[in-house]
């Protein structure tokens, strides 16, 4: 385990924070500490932004992008090879089961070699002018980047945005979540080992009201990238328009898989179950609604719910297919929907079950499945952040797109028909940044561009589309 108590990184050095203060870090799965990290504030966050504009300035402002490039691709490799010690952390720290956590660091891997192979490929372009003029468009990095993101999956969040900023050429400032962030930690040394220089990477760890609004509203920043809640989100802009700095939010969904009467049925459950258990629920694009058309709606409930009764849940370390959710207060809030529900009369069709790691003092809910439930109601158009579905009955194409899009967000979607005329249809009319057509990937595909409309925030992490928010075009007009 990192030696968290020092978990702030600035210019190349461990620290505490200024103000000696630390945050306890505990166990999902038995409620337990397992270590603590330094609660940092402005007073770290100015030292952080000052050591990455200097290092934007310097180092990494001199670097070669081919140089760039292939200290991110050594990264990398050096989280492959760590790979069962990164998935033991972040597994403890988040209480997602050990498969999971696997994938989540080779995910991470994933994103310093693509961006370590991006770095030396963002082009600029000429633009035919006057005669006797030769204009170019340069490709160049924002700056300093201050990147603040949730504990669902800390260790990706680091990859997706550490290595796409870093690749663009800036140098950045790394907030993370207080609940889960030990993986981070560790990242970041590697990345020191690595050889990545001094000022390029700043963590501070701290509370989101503390460390996370100093950043936000910094006037040293150029550039800032936010995933959580809508209703941070709307801060963080405030903040950033002060300074009139750009950002790019992803504020989560409630993304619905919409199953005509002509899809594969088996697929279509296998899959639609996966995306709502996956991390227990807490995906900003879990597809947490199913909307089935009605002439099929009972007997696709009984094959979905009888899939749905074996779902399992428990510790980090028996890798079923649930761990609990991150934090007792989280816990108590699915719980609250699932009460409101069961008070508003909306039936249980079914649920999983607890084995005997989940024990009591760790923060476990039983996985719901509940329908029918009204388009309008709590269940289906707030987002629960945890593993309850709620089914929808439809009656035709339009009916489902005027449900689908009925919500305040619009993350991703998925669509189950075999009619190609259908999809590309559906795909056309769905308000969300990513259409999937008998498939869904929640949070999957580091290549595919991903982000939303409406409340799900805006702009594009992921995949080339999220090199262009990291980097701003420059004109250059040259009379010859
Ligand atoms: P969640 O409800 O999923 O925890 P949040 O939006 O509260 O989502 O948290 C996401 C990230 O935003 C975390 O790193 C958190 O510390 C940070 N955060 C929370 N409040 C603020 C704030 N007022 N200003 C800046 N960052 C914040």
């Amino acid at each position: 385990m990192p030696q968290a108590t020092k978990s702030i990184y600035i210019n190349g050095v461990w620290k505490a924070s200024e103000n000696g203060k630390q945050i306890d870090m505990l166990a999902p799965s038995n409620g337990k500490k397992i270590g603590a990290i330094s609660r940092g504030d402005k007073a770290d966050i100015d030292k952080a932004v000052f050591a990455a504009r200097s290092a934007f300035e310097g180092v990494w402002g001199q670097m070669a992008a081919v140089d760039r490039g292939r200290l991110l691709s050594r990264l990398g490799v050096k989280i492959l090879e760590n790979i069962e010690q990164l998935a033991s952390i972040e597994a403890l720290d988040t209480g997602k089961p050990m498969t999971l956590a696997r994938n989540d660091i080779t995910a991470t891997a994933r994103y310093f070699e693509y961006y370590g192979g991006a770095a030396d490929k963002i082009h600029g372009e000429t633009i035919p002018f006057l005669n006797g003029y030769q204009v170019m468009i340069l490709r160049e990095p924002r700056g300093v980047a201050g990147h603040i993101i949730p504990w669902n999956y800390p260790a990706q969040m680091y990859g997706r945005t550490i290595a796409c900023a870093l690749a663009a050429g800036n140098t950045t400032v790394l907030k993370p979540a207080e609940e889960a962030c030990m993986s981070i930690i560790r990242l970041t040394e590697l990345a020191h080992e690595v050889g990545v220089p001094p000022g390029v990477i700043n963590l501070v760890t701290g509370l989101g009201e503390e460390a996370g609004a100093a950043l936000s509203a910094h006037n040293g920043i150029d550039f800032m990238s936010f995933t959580g809640s809508p209703e941070v989100g709307t801060l963080i802009q405030k903040a950033a328009a002060e300074n009139h700095v750009p950002c790019v939010l992803e504020l989560g969904g409630k993304s619905p898989q919409i199953v005509f009467d002509d899809a594969n049925v088996d697929e279509a459950i296998r899959v639609i179950i996966a995306a709502i258990i996956q991390n227990t629920g807490q995906t900003c694009s879990a597809g947490s609604r199913v909307l089935v058309q009605r002439s099929i709606f009972e007997e696709f409930m009984d094959a979905l719910a009888k899939r749905f009764r074996s779902i399992k849940v428990g510790s980090h370390e028996s890798d079923l297919d649930c761990g609990p959710v991150i934090s007792q207060v989280q816990c108590e809030r699915v719980k609250g929907f699932l009460e409101r529900a069961r008070k508003n009369g909306i039936e249980l069709i079914a649920e999983g079950s607890l084995d005997e790691t989940a024990v009591a003092s760790g923060f476990y809910v039983t996985p719901a499945l509940l329908g029918p439930v009204d388009p309008a109601s709590e269940l289906a158009q707030d987002e629960v952040f945890g593993p309850v579905l709620a089914a929808i009955p439809f009656d035709d194409e339009d009916d489902a797109i005027a449900i689908a899009n009925g919500t305040q967000f619009g993350l991703i979607a998925g669509v189950w028909t075999e009619s190609g005329a259908r999809q590309i249809r559906m795909a056309k009319r769905l308000r969300v940044g990513q259409v999937y057509l008998n498939a869904y990937g929640a949070g999957g595909g580091i290549e595919l561009p991903f982000g939303g409309f409406k409340k799900s925030g805006h702009g594009r992490e992921k995949g080339f589309e999220a090199l262009k928010e990291y980097t701003v075009s420059k004109t250059v007009v040259i009379k010859h």
